[in-house]
């Protein structure tokens, strides 16, 4: 192998003579065991077949500006496999690597808007990852806007590497981050290092208590697939499913049709404590009622009082889906809107200030339409791992 470092010239020359390319490394949805999707990642392809990887390209290309180069003119690229993999599957969702530098200054959200507005992409379909190292080193309030037109779009900004900085969950919170990337590194400590899996296991609670997806990179084994499936992660990454691909070997991965396990008891495990934890915030604020509807607390309560919006109602209609046709769970939809309907009750006693045997008596109504569902969940449960 040649350990020469490249130089810019090279790799000016590398992109000029279109030897860049993007590999896709398959994502599987650990709900349904199939492909979800992929990410690109960068290859330097040389005439005589060796393939230069990210880690000899990026550092050069970020330390001189050219990285940005880099992205517009690979985005079309991109574009155009997209078209290809959608024409085989349209509803895999592919991701690709930018950083913070690619949004201080519009030409790449403009690049990406025109691709959208012309059709060439669906905004559903498309994410793109940043790591939070590279937006927290940078003050410049131009990369908020141009990545907030992106989401605004309908675009999904993941957050790549996640559990590799000091300041992740911060982060989060500051930036329209929808999705979390677990770090390949944080991964693969977990066999040897319980407090890794002690923080994986509690990352994905979070983004399931933020209501945003979370996928984790580097799986190189069933055990750690296995493992990331039953605490209710949503998507994995990792050489043991698949390697990063040429387009045309991924187009044949994804005719294959291959099947992993999905067994998303950890999904239903975790719509089991987001309904606990609704029904507690909703009595919590009914018996310590205040009026004040900008109370941070009382909006987001009054948001998950719709049946569709609170977090079950999102997993019911959404990732839950998948378990349509188990009868547990097509009997989830009616004591789940009852529920709703006798907590507006509820609130809006409180609001009246009502005789406490009303509200008791809605309590009980509460307690008895969450039991039925807890109950169901719970049957779900067992029908989905037999
Ligand atoms: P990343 O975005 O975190 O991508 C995941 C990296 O982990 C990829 O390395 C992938 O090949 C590798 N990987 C995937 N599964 C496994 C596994 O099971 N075990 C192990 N040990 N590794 C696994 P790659 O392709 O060498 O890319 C390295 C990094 O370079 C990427 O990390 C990303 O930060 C950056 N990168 C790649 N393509 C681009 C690009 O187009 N633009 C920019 N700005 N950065 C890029
Ligand atoms: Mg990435
Ligand atoms: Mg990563």
């Amino acid at each position: 192998m040649d350990c020469t470092p490249i130089s810019l010239p090279e790799l000016k020359a590398a992109l000029a003579n279109n030897q860049l390319a993007y590999y896709y490394q398959p994502k599987i949805s650990l709900v349904t065991g199939k492909a979800s999707g992929a990410e690109a990642l960068l290859r330097w392809v040389k005439p005589d077949g060796t393939v230069v990887l990210p880690a000899e390209i990026i550092p050069l290309a970020e330390q001189t500006g050219f990285i940005h180069d880099i992205a517009l003119a690979m985005f079309p690229k991109l574009v155009a496999d997209l078209f290809i993999i959608h024409d085989i599957k349209e509803t895999l969702t592919i991701s690709f690597n930018l950083t913070a530098l690619d949004f201080e200054t519009p030409e790449m959200t403009d690049l990406i808007r025109a691709a959208v507005q012309g059709s060439q992409i669906n905004p559903k379909r498309l994410q793109i990852e940043l790591t939070e190292a590279s937006i927290l080193n940078s003050g410049n309030p131009a990369i908020r806007e141009n990545l907030q037109a992106l989401v605004d779009l309908g675009i999904t900004l993941v957050m790549d590497d996640f559990g590799t900085g000091f300041s992740s969950i911060d982060t989060l919170s500051q930036w329209p981050f929808g999705v979390i990337k677990l770090d390949k590194g944080l991964i693969s400590r977990m066999s040897e290092n319980p407090k890794s899996t002690a923080i994986v296991q509690s990352s994905i609670r979070m983004a399931h208590q933020l209501g945003i997806d979370i996928v984790a990179e580097g799986i190189e084994t069933q055990d750690i697939y296995d493992f990331l499936m039953q605490a209710g992660c949503s998507e994995a990454q990792g050489y043991w499913m698949g390697h990063p691909l040429p387009i045309a070997e991924y187009l044949a991965f994804i005719k294959k049709d291959s099947r992993w396990s999905g067994l998303p008891v950890g999904l239903i495990h975790i719509a089991q404590l987001d309904h606990i934890h609704w029904r507690k915030t909703l009595i919590d604020l009914v018996v310590n009622f205040t009026p004040d509807e900008t109370d941070s607390k009382v909006k987001r309560v009054l948001t998950e009082m719709n049946h569709t919006q609170c977090r079950l109602g999102r997993w019911i209609y959404g990732h839950g889906q998948e378990f349509k046709g188990h009868t547990a769970f097509d009997q989830l939809e009616d004591p789940h809107r009852r529920l709703h309907a006798v907590g507006r009750m509820l609130l809006n006693a409180a609001k009246r200030s009502a005789p406490h045997n009303e509200i008791s008596d809605l309590l009980r109504m509460l307690t008895k339409e969450s039991s039925t569902l807890l109950q169901l969940l719970q049957e779900l449960e067992n029908q989905a791992v037999v």
